[in-house]
């Protein structure tokens, strides 16, 4: 990649005018498994739609980072005492087989190879899968098993199409830590760039700043470029009691933070955030080939729990519920110009 790419997440319907403005040139763009009934078999429409989509964002000038799928996604569920539990719901179709089978990955090299056949032109850089070091998204795979994934969707993608920018996005999560070892150890790694996704002051403790030590050590670490694949600071909701914390209870249970930065969960707070990791950012600038913020658009309710008023999943948007920009747009604006203009 010769050039920074500056991304977002973002829905279908948004305002590509406006997202250019604010100096995104990139999408993130998950697709879903294409078969249903066997490999090669009758196209999903749900494939299709994200093609479709993708093929939208490219006519708006924004470029397409695809998501290839994954092997499904745990969601937060009350239980009969009315405590939130993780239920995972699988992804892949029964004729992938057994998870971590020798046919489960075969499977995925060819799902994938079919899926930069499919999409050449549309999409120039695939995230495989995504944070598969963490269980909400790796569900029975096992670290081993998660690297054995990655690796047969890499290389179903560049034997496909040897152009293609492709890599993985670790969670940030300690485990992380065996991801890098095993998938970048060797000479013949398929692998373009080290992708991390981390929310300081949200999700993890710490600041913005330390975007700049992070990007290093991944680059020192991998010797490849480093996307980031998702940052972002949310914008609302409060920090949990010293109790709430001690019990470890999910955030979407209390619909609280276990953890804040400086100004706080605010919209200040969230355009500050996004001043900080850019001025990071810009220090790294060699080590890195893009960063993709999470995301463009406040959401209606949050993905985890299903819920409106809970802000674990629904005010992370550089523009709000009516698209209208919050006091981060501002910010990003000006951080990504400065990252470019470097
Ligand atoms: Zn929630």
């Amino acid at each position: 990649m010769a050039t920074m790419m500056i991304g977002a997440s973002a829905f279908a319907n948004a305002d590509v005018s406006l997202m250019r403005q604010a100096g995104i040139g990139w999408v993130r763009h998950g697709f879903a498994m294409p078969f249903a009934d066997r490999l090669y078999g009758e196209v999903s429409d749900r494939y299709r739609q994200a093609k479709t989509e993708a093929e939208a964002w490219l006519a708006g000038r924004i470029e397409v980072m695809g998501v290839s799928p994954g092997p499904g996604i745990g969601t937060y569920r009350p239980d009969e005492s009315g405590r939130m539990k993780l239920v995972w719901r699988d992804a892949f179709p029964s004729w992938f087989g057994e998870p971590g089978s020798d046919q489960y990955f075969r499977c995925y090299q060819a799902v994938c190879a079919w899926l930069a056949q499919d999409l050449r032109g549309i999409v120039s850089a695939w995230q495989i899968a995504n944070e598969l070091e963490i269980r909400q998204f790796a569900g029975p795979l096992n670290l081993r098993q998660a690297c054995e994934l990655i690796l047969a969707g890499a290389r179903g993608l560049k034997a496909a199409d040897p152009s293609l920018f492709v890599g993985p996005n670790s969670g940030g999560a300690p485990e992380a830590y065996y991801l890098y070892g095993r998938l970048y150890g060797e000479a013949d790694s398929p692998l373009d760039y080290c992708g991390v996704d981390q929310y300081y002051g949200t999700w993890q403790r710490g600041s913005p700043e330390l975007w700049a030590e992070r990007v290093a050590e991944l680059h020192a670490l991998t010797g490849k470029p480093i996307v980031v694949n998702e940052w972002g600071f949310s914008s609302a909701g409060e920090l949990m009691s010293a109790d709430e914390r001690r019990m470890g209870v999910p955030n979407c249970q209390v619909r609280k933070w276990h953890r804040t930065w400086g100004p706080g969960h605010t919209p200040e707070g969230q355009a500050e955030f996004v001043r900080g990791a850019f001025e990071a950012f810009a220090s790294q600038r060699d080590a890195l080939a893009g960063v993709f913020f999470y995301r463009w658009e406040d959401q209606e309710r949050c993905w985890q729990c299903g819920s409106s008023d809970c802000p674990v999943e629904t005010r992370w948007g550089l523009v709000d519920l009516e698209g209208k920009p919050k006091p981060s747009f501002y910010a990003f604006q000006e951080g990504a110009r400065k990252l470019l203009r470097g």
